[in-house]
């Protein structure tokens, strides 16, 4: 799939990153007092320690799928 850069419009690489053996997690930046201790730890994102990404070396962005790569 040939995707371009939402911002500089640059032709995306795709790829993927890798956490090592930790799955990726999500912290909303502004968590309530209860979120804080409820979502501790994060929101697991995904089920693999790889997610398929797309690359700007231009503008240094990254899109990320989170669905499992095929
Ligand atoms: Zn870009």
């Amino acid at each position: 799939m040939k995707l371009e850069c939402p911002y500089c419009n640059t032709d995306l690489i795709e790829g993927f990153i890798d956490s090592g053996r930790y799955s990726f997690k999500w912290h909303e930046k502004n968590m309530n007092l209860i979120e804080k201790f409820t979502v501790f730890g994060g929101e697991v994102l995904s089920s693999s320690p790889k997610v398929l990404c797309y690359r700007c070396k231009n503008c240094n962005k990254i899109i990320i799928d989170l669905n499992e790569i095929p």
